[in-house]
């Protein structure tokens, strides 16, 4: 017999987001050679590292070039000295107890946030946000947990949770139990939150229905209000029901670097087919130490410099740099009488666009007339029609130079 494929990989929509995008603006460019095009699209950063974290990699590398200093495979898990120094200041000043072998270190919240769901049984009935961003949807898909997507751009087996301004982008309590839950707040794409009685409702709802939230604090950093959140621990109860995930990309610049850690407090469980509860932290170190390697030893001594005060100091400055190009474009598409959200406790713009004109179409108007990428809605799924998201992360002067071309629009 020959080599079968998983099929459930032909269930993934064929293209990619991004690589349209990316054909669109090549196509453009090239049709356009002298056509100075500002990229607002995707979410990478911009700003190098720290310096401290520079000098910590730096002295680690090192280490790793001496025999008495040298470091061969590492605790899947994570060292210590890392894993300490991310409860002590994450998790201790909120008041909340974590211990050592409830973090995990990993290489990004992309790979943990896709590799949780293979630990929970494939008849689980997962809920996603709308939009959200693809890794929640596309991993389960992979698992054969979706079936296929509909006309209507839904999987037949997810339950969509809709984010839309209707809403206030504040997801809705599903009216059929789920299994899982995929929350993202700050949520990328939307940039909007949910304050501590918004998110302890969904704990609430985990608790009640023995259901697992599975809790994406990405842009944790970003928040600047009070009442937000900045981990689902704060939220009593939360540790028999979620999973949390962070990442040093957006907070520190690692996304080129490479660091995330994730939480599986003790206290939470799910059930075997005989009703037996079972502890999920086990079945995620079980997982992690089968499969993954760790994260390499300087790329976690990085990691700790950012924790230090002058690596604080540091990181503090580059957020504060990408919420000032957050503000100035909010207040840029205010002024064009656009309704605008987000920006405020993230450095995601997500804007309506205007009367008529779809993702796509505003899409290419940018393009076309302002020379701006950003990213259409729709591409996070079929409640992102109608949105476009704007990010924070490019310069000062080239957020300001695409917010004087856009101005310029009559739109
Ligand atoms: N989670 C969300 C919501 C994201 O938007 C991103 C990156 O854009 C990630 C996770 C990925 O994080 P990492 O770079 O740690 O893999």
């Amino acid at each position: 017999m020959p080599v079968k494929i998983n099929e459930n990989y032909l269930l993934l929509k064929s293209s990619y987001i991004f690589a349209q995008i990316n054909q669109k603006v090549n196509d453009f460019q090239e049709k356009n050679p002298d056509a100075e095009i500002i990229r607002m699209g995707i979410g990478d950063v911009t700003r190098p590292l720290p310096k401290a974290v520079i000098e910590e990699f730096h002295k680690a590398v090192d280490e790793m070039g001496s025999s008495k200093t040298f470091m061969g495979y590492g605790p899947e898990q994570g060292y210590s000295f890392l894993i300490k120094d991310i409860i002590k200041n994450d998790f201790i000043p909120r008041g909340i107890q974590i211990s050592e072998d409830e973090v995990f270190i990993s290489d990004g919240a992309k790979c943990d946030t896709g590799n949780i769901q293979e630990i929970f049984g494939l008849e689980n009935l997962v809920a996603v946000t709308d939009p959200v961003y693809p890794v929640y949807v596309e991993t389960n898909v992979m698992a054969g947990r979706t079936g296929s997507m509909g006309e209507d751009g839904r999987y037949e087996k997810l339950a969509y949770l809709p984010c839309t301004a209707e809403n206030d982008f504040v997801p809705q309590l599903p009216e059929e139990p789920v299994d899982l839950i995929y929350l993202c707040f700050p949520n990328n794409p939307t940039g909007t939150t949910l304050n501590k009685d918004q998110l302890a409702k969904w704990v609430n709802y985990a608790r009640e229905n023995k259901s697992i939230i599975l809790f994406d604090a990405a842009y944790e950093s970003y928040i600047r209000e009070d009442d937000i959140p900045h981990s689902i621990y704060e939220i009593e109860g939360a540790k028999e029901v979620a999973i949390e995930f962070h990442s040093f990309s957006k907070n520190a610049g690692f996304t080129g670097t490479r660091c995330a850690y994730t939480v599986v407090p003790k206290e939470l469980i799910a059930y075997d087919s005989e009703g037996n509860p079972q502890p999920i932290n086990p079945l995620w170190n079980r997982r992690q130490t089968t499969k993954f390697n760790g994260v390499s030893y300087p790329i976690q001594k990085a990691a700790a410099a950012v924790y230090t005060p002058e690596g604080q100091k540091e990181i503090g400055e580059s957020i504060d740099y990408y919420m000032q190009n957050a503000g100035i474009i909010r207040e840029s598409l205010i002024e064009m009488g656009l309704k605008v959200y987000g920006g405020v406790n993230s450095p995601y713009i997500w804007i309506k666009t205007p009367e008529g004109i779809s993702s796509w179409g505003f899409f290419d108007l940018l393009l076309k007339e302002a020379n701006v990428v950003g990213t259409p809605g729709v591409g996070f799924g079929p409640s992102g029609e109608g949105y476009f998201r704007i990010t924070a992360f490019n310069t000062l002067k080239n957020t300001k130079e695409a917010m004087e071309r856009i101005s310029k629009l009559s739109i």
